[in-house]
């Protein structure tokens, strides 16, 4: 077997559903559309410099000579709607829970390639670009990274590696329908200012937990009933129709379903918080309960609303 076939033979082993390899050479679309991104909504330009860096994946690795991306699918456990009607799947599924089954597969893939003799480098590339490169997935209108038979349910992971294997066929460009724009009408904050550009600043993924409060009120007003990241643009995608089938438990969030509810976490005291939700989000820093507070009341004023 050719190590390029022992590499994707690992990841099959541990539970990825694609893998693929691209080449170093430079990102120069990523990084025309960082600039124009950062002209366009100078609120952006500080993020987007800070993640042009990773548009040339030899500065900081001249030895690498090839990527491996991988395709983790999550759009396969039982999450309750309760939670994912105001909680982003991503995050409920992150593979970072301690109790996910997904939690060791970055590490077991980082392994394998070392025993296979490879030097390794997690990440430092831009992941989704790379993916498109290796052929494994397509880029929606909405900016999200679509798998074959997993429609936009998945993370991406990639390690560069000193091996010099064979690049794969890139993907083709835009596998959106004719005429669709389901994406561009249900972004309620228009973050999607048109197709494939978002305005990130305007994200309700960014303004649930990164952005700097106070919110602006007119932001705020379009926020709905989420309360952590959103999921409205890739709900209504018809290339995300049927393509999450929940075949896994997930007692990671079946267990403390109560615990996160709109209702539960307005009012969440300190204690249960650190105790319950935290350990589910544990990137978040554990003084942030205010903020999960302040989103949650939102949110629970927006659901009694529609209930009148
Ligand atoms: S995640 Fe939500 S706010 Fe962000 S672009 Fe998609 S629909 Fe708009
Ligand atoms: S909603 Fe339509 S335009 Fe948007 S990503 Fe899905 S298929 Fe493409």
């Amino acid at each position: 077997m050719s190590l390029k076939d022992q590499i994707k033979s690992l990841a099959a082993t541990l539970g990825y559903h694609a893998c693929g390899i691209a080449g170093v050479q430079p990102f120069e679309d990523y990084r025309t559309s960082l600039h124009e991104l950062a002209q366009r909504f100078p609120e952006s330009a500080e993020l987007c410099r800070r993640m042009e860096r990773r548009a040339e994946p030899l500065g900081l690795n001249p030895w690498a000579r090839a990527i491996v991306i991988c395709v983790r699918r999550y759009g396969k456990y039982a999450i309750p709607e309760t939670v994912a009607s105001h909680i982003g799947r991503n995050y409920l599924c992150d593979r970072r829970i301690k109790d996910c089954p997904d939690t060791t597969m970055p590490k077991r893939m980082k392994d394998g390639l070392t025993a296979l003799g490879i030097r390794v480098r997690t990440g430092g590339v831009p992941s989704r670009e790379a993916a498109v490169r290796a052929g494994i997935v397509q880029i929606g209108k909405n900016g999200f990274a679509y798998a074959p038979g997993c429609g936009s349910w998945i993370n991406i992971e990639a390690w560069m590696v000193d091996a010099a294997l064979e690049p794969d066929i890139p993907a083709p460009p835009a596998p959106c329908p004719e005429g669709c724009h389901a994406c561009l009408d249900a972004c309620r904050t228009k973050a999607l200012a048109e197709p494939y550009v978002t305005r990130i600043h305007h994200c309700i993924a960014y303004l649930t937990y990164e952005a700097p409060e106070p919110i602006p009120p007119e932001l705020e007003a379009k926020m709905g009933p989420w309360i952590y990241g959103c999921d409205d643009c890739q709900r209504v995608c018809p290339m995300n129709q049927g393509q999450w089938s929940a075949t896994e438990p997930a007692p990671w969030i079946t267990g403390v379903v109560d615990a996160l509810t709109p209702g539960a976490l307005a009012v969440m005291d300190p204690e249960t918080y650190a105790r319950v939700v935290h350990p589910l989000f544990g990137y978040i820093p554990l003084n942030n309960l205010n903020r999960w507070h302040t989103n949650a009341k939102r949110a629970f004023g927006k659901m009694n609303e529609l209930m009148k």
